[in-house]
């Protein structure tokens, strides 16, 4: 696609519209009027106070123009006001050229529910509605997904306070790389070899993780041990990790305990009863698709009697949330089989049910190795369609929600639980609402403001071996932590 855009317009969200309909295609921005014919041209810009937008490909060549609405409050918040004007232009040609529309219109950013949340201070939740459907074309079905996500995250925002923290512990090994895979997780099989240095690292950074926490006065509200896959660590390192948190942290006032175990194959008895024992209070185990054709295609070694197994010892050692991962979209999966995936999970009852779709990321092997034009977007619609009803009608609600880039269908991820059982770190989180403090290689510190909106982030060393080797220097970064709250006079 050619992109030439004029006016003092920028590139962000016209070139975002651009890949909400062409998604595997390279976006070349022009300076001048672009001149090919065997592709999809764009020239958008704004004269004056009006925006106009040519959009040509074979027989099809339209222009729209419009005043770019200034004054307009809603839009305030939005942004940028020339390039708000452009995209919606650059939106009607596209929807008109393919002949279609899209679920959340021309909303391309990751966290819908948050602009809905800005909307409705401003004008109230009625009006933001509206302007949702009417001005930013989002899909009635979306923007009642939206709002009922709202309701529930608003209850969990409320449960944060200046002084609030979570903790996030990262395990980056897994057994085999799923084919869809993004993350810096190694597989066990090239990297078992560094995991007992891993474990002794990680329990050093909880240790003085911990001394800042108590430093600083901050109170932990969520702690998540994620990855990779955390249970590809044995009982005795799992009880060693969770051991050095419950050391150094004071979590007496805990509200959520959450390890994944993502992949069924990891678990043993001995590693739940460890992750009980050792505080967790919410368990996650990650079948994403009950079809064993469908996870060799997509890379996991993992059966779905494996998945039923992992299950059903979780509650013989007695976890009372259980959460469960699922994919609408994958390769191989079809409707039927998804709509049979979602029913067999229902069947279980898990407390709550973590529906993704499919993202087509550039760094997963699905893509790296040329299969990226693979697209089930035509069923993925249908897939997240049928598991909202479906969870509603089984007592669960939305709690938590966002959107990824390359996203088959242009869907959207959705935590879905049962009343009670929301997931608070996903939420807090995604919303940014406090600090987070990340340990463990690939983690990401997120420092918030305690009474505004302003937050730093501190990298910690991506790969495993990195984080082992350059440990001490990584351990003097985090000590950024203390000045960043110094400077907003909250110590100690
Ligand atoms: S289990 Fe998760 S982190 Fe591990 S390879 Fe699969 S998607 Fe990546």
């Amino acid at each position: 696609m050619q992109l030439h855009l004029y006016g003092g317009v920028s590139r962000y969200e016209p070139e975002n519209i651009g890949r909400l309909f062409l998604p595997h295609e390279a976006i070349t921005l022009l300076d001048g009027e672009p001149t090919a014919t065997d592709e999809v041209t764009v020239s958008a810009g704004v004269e004056g106070e009006t925006a106009r937008c040519r959009l040509r490909l074979g027989a099809f060549d339209r222009t729209l123009e419009a005043p770019v609405p200034r004054g307009d409050a809603l839009l305030a918040l939005w942004g940028k006001p020339a390039e708000f004007a452009v995209s919606s232009l650059m939106y009607t040609l596209f929807c008109a050229l393919f002949e279609t529309t899209q679920p959340w219109g021309m909303l391309t950013g990751v966290r819908p529910v948050k602009l809905l949340r800005r909307l409705t201070a401003a004008v109230g939740e009625e009006e933001a509605a509206r302007y949702f459907q009417e001005t930013l074309c989002c899909s009635a079905e979306k923007t009642a997904l939206a709002r009922r996500t709202l309701h529930a995250e608003d209850a969990i925002l409320r449960l944060s306070e200046p002084r609030s923290c979570s903790i996030y512990l990262s395990v980056p090994f897994c057994p085999t790389r799923c084919s869809y895979c993004s993350f810096v997780s190694h597989t066990t099989e090239r990297s078992q070899h560094l995991i007992p240095d891993y474990v002794t690292r990680l329990c050093r950074e909880i240790e003085e993780t911990g001394a800042i926490v108590r430093k600083l006065g901050l109170q932990v509200e969520s702690l998540y041990i994620g990855g990779g896959t955390p249970t590809t660590l044995s009982s005795s390192q799992l009880q060693a990790v969770m051991a050095a948190a419950s050391t150094a942290l004071d979590l007496s006032k805990l509200r959520e305990y959450t390890v994944e175990a993502g992949r069924p194959d990891t678990v043993t008895e001995d590693k739940l009863k460890a992750i009980l024992d050792g505080g967790a209070t919410r368990l996650s185990i990650n079948p994403q698709t009950l079809h064993d054709s469908v996870l060799q295609t997509i890379g996991r070694r993992h059966t779905v009697e494996d998945f039923y197994a992992a299950f059903s010892l979780a509650r013989k050692v007695g976890f009372d949330h259980i959460n469960t991962d699922l994919i609408a979209g994958l390769p191989g999966d079809t409707k039927d089989g998804f709509c049979q995936t979602l029913d067999g999970i229902t069947a279980l009852s898990p407390e709550s049910v973590t529906v993704h779709t499919l993202s087509m990321k550039r760094a997963s092997h699905l893509v790296v190795q040329g299969r990226e034009e693979y697209d089930a977007g035509g069923d993925t619609p249908h897939m997240v369609s049928y598991s909202a009803a479906r969870l509603t009608e089984n007592g669960y609600h939305p709690y938590y929600l966002y959107r990824q880039s390359r996203c088959v269908g242009n869907q959207e991820n959705v935590g879905w639980a049962k009343d009670g059982h929301d997931g608070l770190y996903n939420v807090f989180m995604m919303d940014e609402t406090h600090t987070v403090l990340g340990c463990g290689a690939g983690a990401v510190t997120k420092l918030k403001c305690p009474e505004g909106e302003h937050l730093e982030r501190i990298f910690n060393y991506k790969f495993p071996y990195e984080y082992i080797d350059r440990f001490e220097e990584m351990l003097r970064r985090k000590q950024q932590v203390v000045s960043f709250y110094e400077s907003y006079g909250r110590t100690l």
